[in-house]
């Protein structure tokens, strides 16, 4: 707030929920009040979920979890991004770490779907973020680097959205300290300013990684970060709504 940024408070469900779990989940969401509120539920639920918020005429956005990169063709189990947003889907979560681990998704991935989802009308939320191991060698500066720029290469900074999500903080329940994470956030936004100065200042950064509704706000109160991705907490309503609440 105060920033001029937009807000997000982006739930990413992973592998989990199924229909009728999505449709209740829906039905009790409310709208974010000035804050972008993203449900991101696994693929074939994307629609039905879409379908049923525009039924409620709640302004709750959908995203996707993934997207490939190429425009269509001989890509058995993917989905293309124009399909994504033919269904209503507003964002797609580019690069999570855990796409980085068991789909050996690498920076040229990234830089390549991010391509692809901008181009079909998606707003890519790309995630970033270091490992403990790289933590512990002080890494981190350096692998954010070059994951930005990775990313990035031959793309306009202000059409994304980032996510911060230090990997050892993801699903752990040990979350980086609101401090540390505005000092990391004020350093990914200087990565940014380098590639395009007029501009660095308005991309929201979101942080990611053991979110919940009771350290919500020390993240929120913090200059940098605008907004957050929540995996575990996004699950129960109750929570994910305390969380959105925060940002608002
Ligand atoms: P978590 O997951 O909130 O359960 O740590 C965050 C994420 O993976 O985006």
């Amino acid at each position: 707030p105060g920033t001029g940024r937009k807000q997000y408070v982006i739930a990413n469900w992973k592998m989990n929920k199924n229909i009728q779990e999505t449709l209740e989940f829906l039905q009790q969401l409310k709208e974010g009040n000035g804050v972008e509120v993203v449900v991101c539920p696994p693929a074939p639920l994307l629609y039905p979920a879409k379908l049923y918020v525009q039924g409620q005429k709640k302004e709750i956005q959908i995203g996707a979890q993934n997207v490939h990169q190429e425009d269509k063709g001989a890509y058995t189990g993917e989905t293309a991004a124009s399909l994504l947003k033919e269904i209503g889907c507003s964002h797609c979560i580019i690069g999570h770490s855990e796409r980085r681990q068991y789909a050996q998704e690498d920076d040229a991935t990234v830089n390549q779907k991010a391509k692809q989802a901008l181009k079909r009308g998606l707003t890519p939320v790309i995630c970033i973020g270091e490992t403990l191991e790289q933590k512990q060698q002080d890494q981190t500066e350096k692998v954010l680097t070059k994951q930005i720029l990775g990313a990035m290469d031959g793309m306009d900074v202000s059409q994304v959205v980032f996510a911060y999500e230090p990997v050892w903080a993801i699903g752990t329940g040990e979350s980086a300290t609101a401090a540390e994470a505005q000092r990391i956030h004020g350093y990914i936004r200087s990565v940014l300013e380098y590639l395009d100065v007029q501009n660095a200042e308005k991309v929201s950064i979101l942080y990611g990684g053991s979110v919940n509704e009771n350290n919500a706000q020390e993240f929120a109160s913090m200059t940098d970060i605008d907004g957050v991705l929540v995996g575990g907490a996004s699950l129960q309503v109750d929570s994910f709504q305390k969380i959105i609440a925060v940002f608002a």
